[in-house]
């Protein structure tokens, strides 16, 4: 299968170079030529496998370069251990038709980990596909949840080297913890004086520097990027919904053919997309909602057409939905405007040139039969964490409460009773404080660690291990870095 460009589809390659250079020289985003398809029996067989075995069926779909043997060695890496779950993706039911998918079981109790532990296994077989003889060193900034799933994703992965720049002043105390004791042999790890804007320019800057890159390629190196917008992301994001559907047959929820929504929490637009790609292959999904905190591009664009990134950017409680430019709409967009890279083209350039564009009319239409859009300020979040609470005694973090909240919209505005899954993206554990506000809890200790055990005790869940082992962690990274050091930063994490 090939894969092409949404800004020039003629611009055609392999899966595994597709993963290994992330982004298409013509800085347009990779995406299938034509999306595979699967029908009831394709999903009547999944029903009865185990989530690794159902991870191997989608995956074959789509990496036709790469052998059977290659894609159940990559599968069982990420998800053999390392999830507190035996199932990654487990299904929670909720009474009425409601349900969540908790997709962070993982390491890093985040989303992230679904993609980011099957990404490294994927991009270091490409290098050897390919014959790629260089070490591949990947760069990433992060606001939060990235940086520590992209380093517990390649910690130790051999081949391959990860540096991760963090904002001093931008990242909660327990994810900067989470990040500064990172272990493996092949991490580093960097604040930098700056915001994540400061962070993602230097790094951008680093991957534009052509002779950094020569000097790099002579030592046996070559960069490579764990963003969201790299297919190797998307790919393993399609395989839980598909799973969750299975999960819904097998414990008689519904019948075979019947049709499920999803509400999907959304920043960078991955996770809902993938979803979209499921339906597309024929997974029965009606509606794709779209949840959005108060950095509400999203619902406009869904609402009336309009793409307009001229706004406050607000702070939220809900921070790794705060994004004004959601890298990967760009390849939904391509689908909207009829495959076309010169119209893809146009919208991108009135993007960067004025922060904004209309979508053609058909493109709106077709946005609108599939999606539905909507969203809620911190005030309402932290209701529907309570709310949820007390009705369903289930405790959901604030990025999954605004899921919860914008479902509850939906079905009112619609009166569509279809069965409804929530999408569930991080442990309400890594963002103990607005929780336990939410639930009503006052003087609460400074201490994090104190606060997890607070709401333990009120909610009668359990603390991931992965947390509490954070408490004893040792420190390993202390720099700080100017952005204009970061190169120099990579140079001496690289020896050169
Ligand atoms: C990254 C993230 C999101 C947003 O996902 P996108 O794929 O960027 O839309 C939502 N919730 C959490 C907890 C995240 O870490």
């Amino acid at each position: 299968m090939n894969y092409i460009s949404t800004r020039d589809s003629s611009n055609k390659v392999s899966a595994a170079e597709a993963i290994l250079r992330g982004i298409a020289p013509d800085g347009g985003l990779y995406l299938p030529e034509t999306l595979p398809q699967i029908d009831q029996s394709f999903l009547e067989r999944l029903c009865s496998m185990q989530y690794t075995q159902r991870a191997k069926e989608v995956l074959r779909l789509f990496l036709t370069d790469y052998t059977d043997a290659e894609i159940s060695a990559c599968v069982d890496a990420a998800y053999g251990s390392g999830f507190d779950d035996n199932r990654p993706a487990p299904l929670s039911s909720l009474t009425g038709s409601n349900y969540f998918l908790e997709l962070w079981h993982g390491p890093t109790c985040a989303f992230k980990d679904m993609a980011l532990q099957l990404l490294p296994e994927l991009l270091t077989t490409a290098i050897r596909k390919i014959g790629e003889q260089k070490e591949a060193v990947i760069l990433v900034a992060t606001s939060g949840d990235t940086g520590k799933a992209a380093l517990e994703g390649f910690r130790d992965v051999s081949g391959t080297k990860i540096m991760v720049f963090y904002p001093e002043h931008g990242v909660s105390n327990m994810q900067k913890r989470q990040m500064y004791t990172q272990q493996g042999e092949n991490v580093n790890v960097a604040a930098i004086e700056g915001n994540f804007d400061d962070a993602q320019t230097g790094v951008k800057a680093i991957f534009g520097d052509k002779a950094l890159a020569k000097q790099l390629a002579d030592c046996g190196y070559i960069l490579s990027s764990a963003n969201s917008i790299n297919w190797g992301r998307l790919l393993p994001q399609i395989v839980y919904y598909i799973s969750a559907y299975c999960d819904l047959i097998e414990g008689e929820e519904l019948a075979m053919g019947e049709q499920v929504n999803f509400c999907v929490p959304t920043g960078n637009f991955g996770n809902i997309l993938a979803a979209h790609y499921a339906r597309r292959m024929g997974l029965p999904i009606k509606t794709l909602v779209c949840a959005s905190n108060a950095n509400n591009v999203l619902t406009d664009i869904i609402r009336t057409g309009v793409y307009d990134r001229n706004r406050p950017f607000h702070a939220t409680i809900s921070p790794s939905m705060d994004i004004l430019i959601s890298s990967n709409l760009e390849r939904l967009l391509f689908e909207l405007c009829g495959c076309s890279d010169s119209v893809l083209r146009d919208l991108m350039q009135q993007l960067s040139e004025t922060g904004r564009f209309t979508l053609p009319v058909s493109a709106k239409a077709a946005l609108q039969a599939g999606f539905w859009g909507g969203c809620c300020d911190d005030t309402a979040t932290k209701a529907t964490i309570g709310t949820v609470f007390e009705e369903y005694s289930y405790l959901c973090d604030p990025h999954t409460a605004v899921a919860a909240n914008v479902a509850e919209q939906y079905k009112k505005a619609t009166g569509d009773d279809t069965p409804m899954v929530i999408v569930s993206t991080a442990s309400p554990y890594k963002f103990a404080d607005s929780v336990l506000e939410a639930l009503g809890a006052t003087g609460l200790p400074k201490d994090d660690f104190r606060r997890a055990e607070q709401l333990e005790q009120l909610s009668g869940t359990a603390i991931p291990e992965a947390i509490t082992a954070l408490e004893q962690a040792e420190r390993r990274f202390t720099q700080v870095y100017e952005t204009a050091q970061m190169t120099d930063a990579v140079k001496r994490f690289l020896r050169i």
